[in-house]
């Protein structure tokens, strides 16, 4: 069993820590996959997931570990892409 953090505040649904594969955010615009280990308190529900400042800092640190790993692959990307549409 999962515990239930506490209701949401949006259904009355129960909130639960969430992990799962798919989770873009943008960060220095570009979508990072959200690693699946990192877990987002989410309504059963609705779906609604709920940020407290804590977990927002949290998670930019997270997205902005995985961005400097790929970062030359993203770069070259970019630059592949920015030129194309020179031509
Ligand atoms: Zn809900």
């Amino acid at each position: 069993m999962v515990p239930v953090l506490f209701q949401c505040r949006d259904c009355g649904g129960n909130v639960i820590e969430s992990r799962r594969d798919g989770r873009f955010y943008e960060h220095h615009k570009v979508l990072i996959n959200l690693p699946i280990s990192f877990t987002i308190p989410e309504c059963v529900s609705c779906g609604q997931g709920w940020f407290s400042d804590e977990l927002i800092q949290k998670m930019d640190m997270v997205l902005e570990a995985e961005y400097m790993e790929h970062a030359d692959l993203i770069t070259s990307i970019v630059n592949f892409y920015n030129h194309q549409q020179q031509k």
